[in-house]
């Protein structure tokens, strides 16, 4: 038994990066921005249409709203979103959800009345059904899975807001 154990072993099978390991990856690239700096406080990442001004999450490369379609180089900009937001509509899943979510969970949509925008997203920081329309939240990047890799897999949510604006 003692030389069955010693033939035991145990390979890495997540990529590296010179040598360390990638310990996470993200949900979609270009959702939000991360890693993040010190001190830098997470955002979503929009666009904004030149042509009408209408702002939308996620970017795409075709306005939603004119449907410009001219594809006119810069017709749609980057824009990071306001981190707050109000909660428009919230529901909780009892289920497990197809990507490893761990249920109960709540999502719903969020309101950035900075950016007069309305967002798809998961709730964390409190008890699923506590969750209400009007509530004031903030987003926050948290792991949402770990994948076949080990990796964590980073995702945006909104949590209560623990410290308020005003
Ligand atoms: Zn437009």
């Amino acid at each position: 038994m003692g030389d069955l154990k010693n033939k035991v072993v145990i390979t890495p099978t997540y990529p590296t990066v010179g040598q360390e390991f990638i310990k996470w990856v993200v949900v979609e690239p270009g959702l939000f921005k991360y890693p993040l700096g010190e001190g830098e406080k997470p955002a979503l990442l929009g666009g904004r249409c030149t042509k009408c001004g209408k702002i939308f999450f996620p970017k795409r490369s075709l306005c939603p709203d004119c449907f410009d379609d001219s594809f006119a180089e810069g017709t749609i900009e980057s824009i990071a979103l306001d981190s707050r937001g109000i909660i428009y509509a919230s529901t909780v899943a009892r289920v497990p959800s197809p990507v490893g979510i761990k249920h109960p969970y709540a999502y719903g949509y969020v309101d950035i009345p900075t950016n007069k925008i309305r967002v798809f997203a998961l709730f964390t920081g409190a008890e699923p059904e506590s969750f209400i329309s009007g509530q004031e939240v903030e987003l926050v990047l948290e792991p949402v899975a770990v994948n076949k890799q080990g990796q964590q897999v980073i995702t945006y949510k909104f949590r209560p807001i623990l410290e308020r604006r005003y």
